[in-house]
């Protein structure tokens, strides 16, 4: 952005040109940010842990093919998620299209997972799917709209829808939510006390992210231990 240096591949290999150039513009030497490691380095411990926490992991090392579409989905979002905090970090602004393309990348990993439940001979929980919504995207909708943008932002709702699909249980949803709150409250109430300003401005995004991821991964253990059986 300093001297209009056009990247050119190698500059972009994620990780490895970042170190290699020292975090420095390659022709002026200007500071890039640590937000492009830090991204890069999540991206790739959470596709790392994807792939070892996957709740259908049997599925996966048997290649079956509705894991195999979840995972790929459920990959795909994580970077765009990815790519919308760094931009809204950067520019302070919502690509909101990315947004809805993280809606539509959800609803088919739903519909794989209805797929799957079909095929298995199993009863899908509309309720539930629904229960999901109603407590993630349309809750915080609510909350964004009555209290006019002073509790949640206009962004949280739009990333519970996408985050709600991929649960695709209420109580998965409700534990979900939950994570990222007490997340959240751990890592921030410390900061709003020693900064002594009650009207700071949380971030809840990466929170909400970090709960769901937190849940997903947990979701057969949890849904074993409350005993509604495996969507
Ligand atoms: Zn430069």
């Amino acid at each position: 952005m300093n001297c209009k240096y056009q990247l050119q591949w190698y500059d972009n290999i994620p990780i490895v040109s970042w170190l290699m150039l020292g975090g420095k513009c390659r022709k002026c030497r200007k500071k890039i940010g640590y937000a492009e490691i830090l991204s890069e380095v999540f991206t790739g411990v959470a596709f790392a842990l994807s792939y070892i926490l996957w709740p259908g992991f049997e599925g996966l090392f048997k290649l079956d093919g509705f894991e195999i579409a979840k995972l790929v989905f459920f990959l795909i979002n994580l970077v765009i998620f990815v790519i919308l905090f760094v931009y809204d970090a950067k520019w302070k602004e919502l690509p909101v299209n990315l947004m809805y393309g993280t809606w539509v990348i959800a609803a088919l990993f739903l519909g794989v997972n209805i797929w799957q439940v079909i095929a298995a001979g199993g009863a899908v929980d509309v309720i539930s799917i629904i229960g999901a919504l109603m407590i993630l995207p349309v809750f915080y909708y609510l909350m964004y709209r009555i209290s006019d943008e002073s509790w949640v932002g206009g962004g949280d709702w739009m990333l519970c829808v996408p985050l709600a699909l991929m649960l695709g249980n209420f109580w998965l949803a409700m534990f979900a939510m939950f994570a990222a709150n007490l997340l959240g409250c751990i890592t921030m109430l410390p900061v709003a006390l020693i900064k002594k300003n009650h009207k700071l401005k949380i971030p809840f995004g990466p929170f909400l992210i970090l709960g769901f991821l937190v849940i997903f991964f947990l979701q057969t253990g949890l849904l074993r231990f409350i005993g509604f059986g495996i969507l």
